[in-house]
Parts: structure tokens; C-alpha cells; sequence
């Protein structure tokens, strides 16, 4: 697994927990609003921290922290995602996976699997401009299949939405239809430090 960030303490990424924050390298879409274009773009990345000293870090905190974010880029390009996934719940913390929701065959097996206690995702647009939304053509259809798994999994889970510039009445309209009944969260748009 690639980590390019390690945050040892939050209070807001979690909601009821403490938790450590970590930041993996990579993405499949170019949203052009990202806040984090140096977890996207490979000419940004730094050189990743070792994923050994990322759980030593993390068990050196058990007693102060009670959980762990992953978060990205988009973590579901992992390949070692389930395997670290694993450790921390070994060490007794609960886990939290922010995704975009193109992958939910791994959202699957990672819900199957019992290694994620809560999951965050992004929904980006009504899905007719999806592909503007996140700046590559998309498989809208994968989106939509990771909503259908969360809603059916008893897994605690919440969408978010970004009103990045350009977002639309239709876009907050349909995003409004599809969330009925599940948590939902709405962000505002603030420029990052290098907005690709
Ligand atoms: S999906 Fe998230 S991490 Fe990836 S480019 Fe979009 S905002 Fe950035």
C-alpha cells in the first residue's frame, strides 16, 4: 500500500471517535476541484512512508486513539488495503474507509470481510455530468452499485457532496432525490493549496 500522509490524531474525520489518518497514494479520477492533487497526481507524490512505520505509529497510540481513517486518493486501489485494514482491527481499532465509489467489488469484500466499521462516500454530481464532476469518463453504473452495497450491507455508511465550482441546481436536486432517507453531508468548495 502506498501512504503518502499519516495524520496521528483527529477528532473530525471519525464522528464519535479519535482517530489516526491515513492518506493513500493515487486516483482514478481528476476532479478538478481536488483538495489533495499530491495524493493524485504521481508527479506530486513523495516518496511513501513505509507501511510498517505507519502501523507502529498507529499501535504506539492505542490508549489515546480509538480508531483509524483511510482515506486518499482513492483507497480501493490499494492492493495491501485489506491486509492493513486487517492489522488495525487486530489492534482493536475501528476502521473507517473514504472511497468514491468506483470500486464496489473491493467495497464488497471489504464489507464481507469485516474489516470496515463505517464508510464515507463522495457522490460528485448528478450521474449526466459525473464525467465533468471527476474529470475522466466514468462507469457511472460502478457508482451507483457501490450505493446499492452500502444501503444493503447494515454497515454505518454516509454520503458527501463537494459544491465544487460549476456544481448546479440539477446536480444538488438529483444528489437531494438519490440520498432520501440515508445521512448525507454537504461541503463547500475551498481552494487547495496547488488546485490542479
Ligand atoms: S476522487 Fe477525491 S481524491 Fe480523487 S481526484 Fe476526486 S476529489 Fe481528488
Amino acid at each position: 500500500m502506498r501512504i503518502g500522509g499519516f495524520v496521528p490524531c483527529s477528532l473530525n474525520d471519525f464522528p464519535g471517535r479519535i482517530a489516526a489518518v491515513v492518506f493513500t497514494q493515487s486516483c482514478n479520477w481528476r476532479c478538478p476541484y481536488c483538495h489533495n492533487p499530491a495524493l493524485v497526481y504521481p508527479e506530486q507524490f513523495t516518496a511513501p512512508i513505509p507501511v510498517a512505520d505507519v502501523l507502529a505509529r498507529i499501535e504506539a497510540r492505542r490508549g489515546k486513539i480509538d480508531g483509524v481513517v483511510v482515506t486518499g486518493g482513492e483507497p480501493t486501489l490499494q492492493p495491501g488495503l485489506a491486509a492493513f485494514l486487517g492489522k488495525v482491527k487486530r489492534l482493536g481499532l475501528a476502521t473507517k474507509l473514504d472511497t468514491n465509489g468506483s470500486r464496489p467489488a473491493v467495497v464488497q469484500a471489504l464489507l464481507a470481510s469485516g474489516l470496515v466499521d463505517l464508510v464515507a462516500m463522495d457522490l460528485k454530481a448528478s450521474w449526466a455530468r459525473y464525467a465533468v464532476a471527476v474529470g475522466v469518463s466514468t462507469d457511472v453504473a460502478a457508482v451507483q452499485e457501490t450505493m446499492a452495497i452500502l444501503a444493503a450491507s447494515g454497515i454505518p455508511h454516509h454520503f458527501r457532496t463537494t459544491r465544487w465550482p460549476g456544481f448546479s441546481d440539477h446536480d444538488e436536486a438529483e444528489i437531494a432525490r438519490l440520498i432520501r432517507g440515508s445521512t448525507h453531508s454537504w461541503q463547500e468548495y475551498r481552494q487547495g493549496p496547488s488546485q490542479a
